[in-house]
């Protein structure tokens, strides 16, 4: 399939997870593929490998998602190296995770400052880049709008924040023929959520369809929303979960 053919994107946190299958993903649908990563070069490097022997020229470019200097940097050195820029994903993400009381003041920083002040910042530098039908996707979370667990206060609290911002954005940028969405996963197996744990169980029961997902499952939605069929779908939400918020 080639729905993205010409087109390039930028995935953040694109070295595992998650964020690596989306990169895989819209690689092989033909795009071009930058990606951040704040630590795991060579985990960068295979995604890198990958979207190359799909077809497609790579780039990972290290940036602590944390760091607004590098956030912006990161997003120039992508245009820059492929000449434009059509598909944000602003996919980078940590989990902090206990009760509210022991939530300390540096995590609630980085919680949000990877969470909503990156996602802020590398959508505003890359719109200049983007024309008409380019795309802003950002992961948001099962926990955005419903969190049936508890110890989640933060992680929830920063992943709903993306709801008002992808609204906004929605109408400041549809006169240019770009749109803004989320794609909200549930319980995901990656290194943030590894299967055979009690939690990860606990989670898999909770979805309707008693089956923990894949980062390719999401990367298949984002596909379809970067791609041009989602023309006329913006600043709205879609589940990924399995049931989990049914
Ligand atoms: P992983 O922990 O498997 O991967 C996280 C990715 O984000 C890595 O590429 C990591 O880079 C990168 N990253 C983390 N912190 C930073 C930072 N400060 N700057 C730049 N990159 C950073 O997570 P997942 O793939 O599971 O999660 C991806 C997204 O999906 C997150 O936003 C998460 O909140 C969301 N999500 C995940 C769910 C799940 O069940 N897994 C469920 C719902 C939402 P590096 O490799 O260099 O560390």
């Amino acid at each position: 399939m080639s729905r993205l053919a010409g087109k390039v994107a930028l995935v953040t946190g694109g070295s595992r997870g998650i964020g690596a299958a989306i990169a895989l993903r819209l690689a092989e649908e033909g795009a071009d593929v930058a990606l951040t990563y704040v630590s795991a070069a060579d985990r960068a490097k295979e995604v890198v490998a990958a979207v190359e022997a799909a077809g497609r020229r790579g780039l990972a470019i290290q940036a602590d998602s944390a760091d607004p200097a590098a956030v912006v940097r990161s997003v120039e050195e992508a245009a820059g190296a492929f000449g434009r820029l059509d598909i944000l994903v602003n996919n980078a993400g940590i989990f902090p995770y206990g009760p509210v009381e022991d939530v300390t003041l540096a995590e609630i920083d980085r919680t949000l400052a990877v969470h909503v002040r990156a996602v802020f910042l590398a959508t505003q530098a890359a719109v200049p880049h983007m024309g008409d039908g380019g795309r802003v996707i950002s992961i948001g979370s099962c926990w955005a709008t419903r969190v049936p667990v508890p110890n989640v206060t933060l992680y929830a609290m920063s992943k709903s924040a993306l709801i008002g911002f992808t609204k906004g954005l929605a109408h400041d940028l549809a006169p240019r023929g770009i749109t803004a969405n989320i794609v909200d996963p549930g319980p995901t197996v990656t290194d943030m959520n590894p299967e055979g744990t009690d939690e990860a169980e606990e989670e898999r029961l909770r979805t309707a369809a008693k089956v923990l997902g894949a980062g390719a499952d999401t990367a298949q939605a984002v596909a379809f929303l970067a791609g041009p069929d989602a023309r006329w779908i913006t600043g709205t939400s879609l589940a990924v979960d399995g049931g989990y918020t049914a």
